[in-house]
């Protein structure tokens, strides 16, 4: 059975086909500038050569049908024909209170999403368009939708609610939601399955460290606390976002400064974070390579980054009560020597030691603590269309 995973940007389009007999990915492709001049879609296959069309695209509809030619082309694809596509999982990025398990996708089901744009405008319109493009080109295929909010809906009230009026929350839905969701319930599952555990006996912080940056308190295989919040603006620092900062900043900058609203969300999701601080990139990479010739604004970036990754696993295991197994994954997570270590120091008490040589590692799952840690520390890769195309085969095969 293989499944075709798509994850939808407002300009760009990644996507993999999975063969689900052996969880194996075929293809991994991505669409950029979408709608914009120059728009190329580039495509990976083990033992081929890299797939590049550059060919304008001037909408998602464009892009999919271009994804099919590709995987179906016979030199640089991988299938004979459409049909060998057994069903669809979409990434939509906000699901709302409504869902907290992935859907098969149907009319009311896309209507739903379509009432969370207010909660995400960025991301929830292009995950529609794609939905509804593929829904035209390939009408007769099964179509799942798994959301990166859902996985948090099992968080308590204490943990979701915001201490402003209730009625916000009544009228508004002004509460946390969380995302990146699908990535900590793989890796927490995953890891538990590595350590030989029933990931009901577990109390798990998984840290999410990529270009955007989440952690998750995960007991008992559920997520009980998480720091992104009503948008992934909140929380940790990350690599163009402030992540949580005291909002009258946002009223000193408009009343006395003179920024508009749009300056303000420009500056707290595009300006600021390891960007902002270093003034020199967004990029990990970069911003380690100037730390280290010396530039001490980007090792501040990193000294803050790494004291608000150490802050919130803290917390997360003040809250559950302790800690059994931390995990690192996405970009930083899993390639940053340093990050591993430095989110950790002075967090010894928690009942862990690192192993400098077994972390001496980048992008594969290993165990980085040392044998006789009595709390664990994981390095897990984390993939999240694998987690999608399960989700979707399990609903497809149950329909
Ligand atoms: P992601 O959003 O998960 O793709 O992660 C992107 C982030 O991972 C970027 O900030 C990259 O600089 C960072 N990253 C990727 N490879 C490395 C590496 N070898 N060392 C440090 N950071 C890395």
């Amino acid at each position: 059975m293989k499944t075709l995973v798509i994850n939808c940007g407002s300009s760009s389009l990644k996507y993999q086909l999975i063969d689900m007999n052996t969880e194996n990915s075929l293809v991994q492709g991505l669409v950029e500038r979408i709608g914009i001049e120059g728009s190329i879609l580039t495509q990976k296959v083990e033992g081929k050569d890299k797939y590049v069309i550059e060919v304008n695209m001037h909408n998602h509809k464009d892009a999919i049908k271009l994804v099919l030619e590709a995987l179906v082309n016979k030199e640089h694809g991988v299938i004979k024909s459409m049909e060998e596509i057994s069903a669809v999982g979409h990434r939509v990025v906000h699901g709302g209170e409504k869902y907290s398990h992935s859907v098969i996708i149907d009319e009311e089901v896309i209507e739903s999403i379509r009432d969370c744009i207010s909660l995400a405008p960025l991301h929830n319109p292009p995950n529609i368009i794609g939905i509804e493009a593929c829904k035209e080109l390939m009408p007769n295929t099964p179509m799942v939708a798994v959301f990166d909010t859902a996985f948090h809906q099992t968080m308590p009230k204490e943990a979701y609610i915001c201490p402003l009026p209730y009625e916000l929350y009544e009228n508004y839905g002004i509460r946390k939601y969380g995302f990146h969701g699908t990535s900590h319930m793989y890796v927490s599952q995953k890891v538990a399955k590595v350590m030989g555990k029933d990931i009901k006996d577990l109390k798990i912080v998984t840290c999410h460290l990529g270009n955007g940056c989440s952690l998750a308190a995960v007991k008992g295989g559920k997520s009980i606390d998480t720091s992104m919040g009503f948008t992934p603006l909140a929380g940790v620092m990350m690599g163009t976002r402030a992540g949580s900062i005291d909002p009258s900043v946002i009223s000193f900058l408009v009343e006395e400064q003179g920024y508009t609203m749009s300056d303000i969300d420009e500056l707290l999701n595009k300006k600021s974070g390891i960007l902002g601080i270093s003034g020199v990139s967004s990029d990990f990479r970069d911003v380690l390579s100037e730390s280290e010739k010396g530039n001490e604004r980007a090792k501040l970036a990193l000294d803050i980054f790494h004291y608000k990754v150490r802050a919130q696993i803290a917390a997360y295991a003040g809250i559950m009560g302790g800690v059994d197994v931390i995990v690192f994954t996405a970009g930083i997570g899993e390639n940053s020597i340093v990050t591993r270590k430095e989110s950790l120091r002075g967090l010894e008490f928690l009942g862990f030691r690192i192993d400098d040589e077994k972390n001496d590692v980048r992008g594969k799952i290993q165990e980085i603590s040392t044998e006789d840690s009595k709390v664990k520390v994981y390095l897990i890769p984390t993939n999240e269309e694998l987690m999608i195309a399960r989700d979707t085969v399990k609903l497809v095969k149950n329909n």
